[in-house]
């Protein structure tokens, strides 16, 4: 077994678990973006949005709200971001599929944000249809 986090689940790798339940775990990331940054996983290996099966995505998405609220409950932040990536590109570095739950505080600079671009209806309107297209695909 060479993917870490099946590891994780299986025991052989520790981990600070903060919930678990039939289907998912979660517990907090060796090298946290703020205090309290959880990762919420499937026990189901996948390695990324895609190949996740929608059982476990559902589970994992209901895992997620619980634990926003532990750590609403338990660290009191005063907002919260979930991020999930997808590829190398998009920042993914474990390629079993997981949802970051990152406290977050006023100034903490914890996250980049994106660059708002511009606006460009017409583009828009010719990307969405294209877009719907590809429904299902
Ligand atoms: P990503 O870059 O979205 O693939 O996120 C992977 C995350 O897993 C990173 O934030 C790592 O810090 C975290 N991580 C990697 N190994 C471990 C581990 N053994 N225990 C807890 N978190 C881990
Ligand atoms: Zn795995």
């Amino acid at each position: 077994m060479d993917c870490i986090f099946c590891r994780i689940i299986a025991g052989d790798i520790p981990s600070h678990k903060v919930y678990e339940d039939d289907a998912t775990l979660a517990f907090l990331d060796i090298n946290p973006a703020s205090q309290g940054h959880a990762v919420v996983i499937p026990k189901e290996h996948a390695a990324d949005l895609f190949s996740l099966s929608p059982d476990a995505l559902a589970a994992t998405a209901k895992a997620t709200q619980t634990v926003a609220r532990l750590l609403q409950r338990g660290v009191h932040p005063e907002g919260i971001n979930i991020l999930q990536n997808n590829g190398p590109s998009a920042g993914q570095s474990v390629f079993h599929y997981h949802v970051h739950v990152i406290p977050r505080w006023s100034g903490d600079r914890a996250l980049g944000m994106w660059k708002p671009g511009a606006t460009d209806h017409a583009a828009f309107a010719t990307l969405a249809a294209q877009l719907r297209g590809g429904e299902g695909a």
